[in-house]
């Protein structure tokens, strides 16, 4: 009984999208179903509303994933070029703001209408605005219950994404769906979330609205970005990329002098010896925290007063200043989840389960989390375009 389909597509974000037009071109009977009353919210609040649609930079090693080498079919099959003749064939124009990061000139809106107009193209059905009740899986068929309707299809996509900003609708549907089925979960937290700051480091608190281009490090990973501080802890670009990396209970290192020469402040001595040590600093970084870290350093008065031993020591230690979070902003302020179903389960071409024939699972659902700056969208693209091809 119910609506048959070839494929039920739940969720209509930036991966649900992308497969529903291209196996509703491809021919393919669609249904893409979600509970929000409009499709892409995520897009339209994405890249401070200009969405950050791609970075020309993709590649496989910008993502993270308990399998490393996993996203790299989808991502070389479909490129940041590949959606960029989506959107000049749009009129969408478009600028390179930096680091390769590619944003829209007037509106991420553009962006979900494009789509949009793709899917009604390939003669995409749409349920949006009403809840899923059940999913059943019974005889190879996917049977979805929506208000109290049944659609059937013998292919169902996981497209819900991932636990980050709950308040715009986010839920863990996929990640339940998936466990019901069989398939794997890694652990997911949050990733590209501001670093909360404990007691010890306060006075780091003190600074908020102070930002500084610094090169972050945890392990080998390094990012050199704008770093901000918050009335919570620690913010900006620099900080969102590291945390996605950082464990609980380690410190992250920041190099807060990355353009200085190794003797610099010995140089300062030496060309201005009566300035205050906090003035030397305030030459390459925002007053107020070169007065915090002259505090915490407890380095003070003339430049002449002070032993070249401790200005070396000085220096080194602002080129890896520890850090040590006591935790993060959390889902509520994370731009994406890691962690998710397991790339293990999935094949690396279609994004389709082993295990349960004509599952598939797209986007920030699955186990691959992109850096900041246009990285996660590519893989949303990538991951439903290799999806749609193969319902
Ligand atoms: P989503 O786009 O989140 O779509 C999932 C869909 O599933 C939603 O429409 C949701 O309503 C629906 N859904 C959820 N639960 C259910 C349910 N139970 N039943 C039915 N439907 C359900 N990435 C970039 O690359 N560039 C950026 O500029 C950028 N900016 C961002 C800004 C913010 C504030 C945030 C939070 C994220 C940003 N991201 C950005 C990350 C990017 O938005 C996501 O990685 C991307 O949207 C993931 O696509 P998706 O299709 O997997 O999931």
């Amino acid at each position: 009984s119910g609506a048959h389909y070839d494929a039920i597509i739940l969720g209509a974000g930036a991966a649900g999208l992308m497969a529903a037009l291209t196996a509703g071109q491809r021919g393919r009977r669609v249904l893409l179903v979600d509970h929000a009353d409009e499709p892409g919210k995520k897009i339209l609040i994405s890249g401070g509303g200009r969405c950050n649609f791609t970075n020309i930079h993709t590649a496989a090693d910008r993502y993270i994933s308990e399998n490393q080498h996993f996203a790299r079919s989808a991502l070389a099959r479909y490129t940041p070029s590949d959606f960029l003749e989506m959107v000049n064939r749009h009129g969408i124009a478009w600028h390179e703001k930096t680091l390769g990061q590619l944003f829209c000139d007037h509106s991420a809106r553009q962006i979900v209408e494009m789509l949009m107009a793709e899917c009604r193209d390939g003669g995409v059905a749409f349920s949006f605005g009403l809840p899923v009740t059940a999913v059943d899986h019974a005889d190879g068929m996917f049977r979805v219950t929506i208000d109290g309707r049944e659609h059937n299809a013998p292919s169902l996509v996981l497209a819900t994404g991932g636990l980050s900003i709950p308040k715009m609708g986010a839920t863990g549907f996929s990640l339940d769906l998936a466990r019901k089925f069989g398939l794997p979960v890694v652990q997911t937290r949050p990733a590209l979330v501001p670093f909360t700051l404990g007691e010890d480091e306060a006075l780091f608190r003190s600074l908020s609205g102070v930002s500084t281009e610094v090169i972050t490090r945890w392990g080998k990973t390094a990012f050199r970005e704008a770093a901000l501080f918050t009335h919570k802890g620690l913010s900006g670009p620099a900080m969102l990329q590291i945390s996605s990396y950082w464990q609980h209970r380690t410190a992250i290192a920041v190099d807060f002098l990355p353009d200085a020469a190794n003797d610099w402040l010995i140089e300062e001595k030496r060309a201005r010896p009566r300035s205050a040590f906090r003035t030397a600093l305030s030459r390459r970084l925002p007053e107020r925290l070169a007065e915090a870290l002259a505090e915490r350093l407890q380095l003070d008065g003339e430049m002449a007063t002070l032993r070249d031993a401790d200005l070396r020591k000085a220096q080194g230690q602002l080129a890896r200043w520890p850090f040590h979070p006591n935790g993060t902003e959390g889902y509520a302020k994370a731009e994406v989840m890691a962690g998710g179903i397991s790339t293990k389960a999935l094949s690396q071409k279609t994004m389709a389960s082993a295990k349960v024939p004509g599952l598939f699972a797209i986007g920030e659902a699955v186990d691959v989390t992109g850096w900041l700056g246009g990285y996660n969208f590519q893989w949303a693209w990538a991951s439903g375009r290799a999806a749609g091809e193969a319902l």
